[in-house]
């Protein structure tokens, strides 16, 4: 029978489903995996995406685990393809690879002023307070009055990491150092920015009224953003998630707050709709000092169009929530503008030769771009594995398929690749640190620290 050598890197949820499906589907071929990851830790961004104070979410680890220890897939972890491991390295050793290697880096937002001192991409203030091991260490939270551009969940989760009182984080997996920083903040009001109206947001629910639940935090809302025109009176009555959405919204109008003269927590959250940022200001040092927007309305077509009001609001940090973008990998077609390999559906696709790439594969973000919930990576490998399935004709030949000779060369190479047990073992020292302070887990930030735990 013939033996599928396949090399998936990223050891995201995209990733990890793909083996999954591949591995319990019904087929007329072996299969043996192999799982590239370039971080000691599996799980993308379930890991170092989801807040830490989303136990729930990150629970999906649990399932991603099990396929892990079903014991059919080796991971290599600490190995970055392009570097580490190279196309020419796949072609020899496997018959085909699936790149499920996300969305790490933030959009760009290109308004005069954007990278001033104080002003932060979403993606690296994320990883820093989840700790991942290659994004900055310190982080300062030393200004009173912040700002969030952004109408999504990942700007709600920055908005609610940066509000929210970090003793009542203490009892999630906030690593010690963030949870210092998060300890001594100086910020009292954040202020989220959205070119839309609160009928076309595309917040879900469940993040949003969790807004509302924060210790000690006031929601303020505004009036004047809640005049709505007949199609977004038609968006609430016809989508269910819209109209929760404005229901909790209203709610907040009723709530005491700055704006009633109510209001009594010692901090703010302050939603602004139909507000279109323009241009940040910086002070004398050039540190953010504001941020200038534009007031919107609708367009009559579902859009917003300015109304050539200018407002500034006073914030001394800014962060851009604007959306992820794919990376290029070396030796794969990659399209420039979306961040995303060009793939039909999940078959590599090459823009200059206008062909497939014969054994080469995508799946989740970079795939299809960073839109869509976990579960939606799911359906999203089936589809490429069906593919993979059906090119068998196409698969590369390989010179060397022997399951040894991958950690040989890796060894070879001097690189310490990290492996299942290794990740067990990282996982019980994080467990086991975070025990006797009835805490999740105490992550371990520092690479070198988590591959000497997971190699000892
Ligand atoms: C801030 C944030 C919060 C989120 N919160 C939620 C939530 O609450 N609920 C929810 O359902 N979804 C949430 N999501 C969405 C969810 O994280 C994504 O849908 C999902 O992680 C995408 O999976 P993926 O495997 O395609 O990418 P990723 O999770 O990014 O995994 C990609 C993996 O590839 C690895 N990799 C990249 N390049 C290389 C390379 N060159 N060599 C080797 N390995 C490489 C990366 O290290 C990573 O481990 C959130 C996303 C973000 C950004």
């Amino acid at each position: 029978m013939t033996k599928l050598r396949l090399a998936i890197v990223g050891a995201g949820p995209a990733g990890i489903y793909a083996a999954d499906i591949l591995l319990k589907m019904e087929r007329s071929f072996d299969v043996s995996i192999d799982l590239f990851e370039q971080l000691p830790a599996p799980y993308g961004l379930v890991r170092y995406g989801v807040a830490p104070d989303h136990p729930r979410i990150k629970g999906i680890i649990t399932a991603l685990r099990e396929v892990l220890d079903r014991g059919d897939i080796r991971i290599f972890g600490n190995v970055r393809y392009g570097t580490d491991i190279t196309m020419d390295d796949l072609k020899r050793h496997y018959h085909a690879v699936i790149f499920a290697t996300g969305a790490v880096r933030d959009a760009a937002l290109e308004i005069p002023g954007i990278h001033a001192s104080g002003s932060f991409g979403a993606a690296d203030f994320v990883s820093w307070y989840d700790g991942h091991p290659d994004a900055p260490r310190s982080w300062e939270l030393d200004a009173a009055s912040v700002g969030v551009i952004g109408n999504g969940n990942v700007a709600l989760d920055v908005a609610r990491m940066l509000a929210k009182h970090a003793v009542d984080l203490l009892p999630t997996e906030v690593p010690d150092s963030v949870y210092r920083v998060l300890e001594s903040s100086s910020v009292t009001d954040v202020h989220v920015f959205g070119r839309r109206g609160p009928a076309q947001v595309k917040f879900t629910p469940l993040e949003l009224r969790e807004l509302g639940e924060m210790r000690d935090v006031d929601m303020v809302v505004y009036d004047e953003d809640f005049e709505y025109d007949e199609a977004a009176k038609a968006a609430i009555a016809a989508n269910k998630q819209v109209m929760v959405v404005d229901r909790i919204l209203q709610s907040w109008r009723q709530r005491p707050s700055v704006n009633n003269a109510g209001g009594t927590a010692s901090r703010r959250l302050h939603l602004h709709f139909w507000a279109k940022p323009v241009e940040v200001t910086t002070d004398a040092t050039g540190r953010v000092a504001g941020l200038v927007y534009e007031r919107t309305r609708p367009d009559r077509e579902g859009g917003v169009e300015g109304t050539g009001e200018i407002r500034t609001i006073a914030v001394g940090q800014l962060y851009r929530a604007v959306g992820y973008f794919g990376s290029p990998l070396p030796g794969v077609p990659f399209d420039e503008r979306h961040g995303v390999i060009p793939n039909h559906e999940g078959q590599v696709w090459d823009a200059d030769s206008n062909e497939l790439v014969p054994g080469v594969y995508a799946t989740g973000w970079i795939k299809r771009g960073p839109v869509g919930l976990i579960g939606h990576t799911k359906s999203d490998a089936m589809e490429t594995i069906r593919h993979l399935v059906n090119d068998q004709g196409s698969w590369w030949n390989p010179d060397d398929p022997d399951e040894a000779s991958v950690p040989a060369l890796l060894s070879a190479r001097g690189i310490p690749w990290t492996d299942l047990e290794g990740w067990h073992r990282l996982d019980a020292h994080e467990i086991a640190l975070g025990a006797p302070r009835d805490r999740a887990r105490i992550k371990v930030v520092p690479r070198e620290e988590m591959v000497a735990i997971s190699r000892a």
